[in-house]
């Protein structure tokens, strides 16, 4: 099987911070990851050739040059090949732009390696956080797509995939090619072997650029090609209101908790 995984570095933090005026994420001086569900994508990725034999792992990213770190940590887990998608015009892309983007790359790399049985990504990233792109791709693509997937097993012609629902995962079958999207497992992702990351940190990342995508419609991409306005971004405040209810027996304490929460409306 020919798999593309799509990953994004993403900051290092729980504690996002955003640029007042420029409306963007604030990036400087936060050390950036792998996307943690594009980890994910990848040991999915990494389990179907362990059972297949002859399958090759490539890894994209779109992003700046730092991006290649994600990359590499894909190389070394279990990627064969990695592309970083990196532009001027691409850069102030919303989702739409980024998934047009990465598909128009994407239909690149098949045309020199041939074409992929199935695009993996993770569920969402952890700071975007908006869950568009992968279902974007596929829509660029014409593919079916499949999103909370856990596991994915070659049948045929078809990918079985174990997906997460509310109530436990169900098994569905869908035609290759295709477009999944994975969510946290319950089984640990693997790490790298010493000789797999120092292959990794010498491996050569080729850099797929605006000018490698001349048929590309710049109408689509960068700041004026996104339909995404951002008119404002904040962190809320967080309102400490709480109230203490103490001294007295559980059922006393129990009786003024219902008729706080009655009086507040919530039941
Ligand atoms: P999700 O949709 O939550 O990601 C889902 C999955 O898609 C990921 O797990 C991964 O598998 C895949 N994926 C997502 N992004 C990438 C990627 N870049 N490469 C490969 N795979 C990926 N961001 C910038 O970095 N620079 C900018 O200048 C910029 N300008 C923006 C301007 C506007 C108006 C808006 C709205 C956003 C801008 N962004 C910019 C943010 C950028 O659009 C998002 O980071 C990007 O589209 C991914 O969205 P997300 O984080 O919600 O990913």
């Amino acid at each position: 099987m020919n798999i593309l995984v799509c990953v994004k570095q993403v900051p290092d933090t729980t504690e996002i911070k955003i640029d007042p005026v420029k409306n963007v994420l604030i990036r400087e001086g936060v050390p950036s990851v792998l996307n943690p569900f594009d980890g994910y994508a990848l040991e999915a990725a990494a389990r179907l050739k362990d059972k297949n034999p002859g399958s090759k792992i490539t890894a994209i990213s779109m992003g700046p040059e730092q991006a290649m770190a994600a990359l590499r940590e894909c190389l070394a887990v279990a990627a064969d090949k990695a592309y970083l998608i990196s532009g001027r015009s691409f850069g102030g892309s919303d989702t739409l732009a980024t998934s047009y983007i990465l598909s128009e790359a994407i239909k690149k790399i098949e045309a020199q390696d041939g074409p992929f049985d199935a695009i993996f990504c993770g569920k969402q990233a952890v700071d975007g956080d908006t869950a568009q792109v992968g279902p974007e791709i596929a829509e660029h693509l014409g593919y079916p797509q499949v999103a909370y997937a856990l596991e994915a097993e070659a049948a045929g012609d078809s990918l079985k995939l174990r997906k997460e629902t509310e109530g436990g995962y169900e098994i569905v079958e869908v035609k290759t090619p295709c477009l999944v999207t994975f969510t946290k497992p319950s089984w640990p992702v693997r790490y790298p072997t010493i000789q797999r990351k120092l292959d990794a940190d010498k491996a050569e990342i080729p850099i797929i650029s605006d000018s490698d995508l001349p048929l590309i419609d710049t109408a689509k991409i960068g700041l004026n090609g996104s339909p995404t306005r951002v008119k404002k971004t904040f962190v809320p405040n967080r309102v400490k209101n709480g109230v203490k209810i103490q001294d007295g027996t559980g059922a006393e304490l129990a009786v003024k908790l219902t008729g706080l929460l009655k009086q507040s409306g919530v039941i």
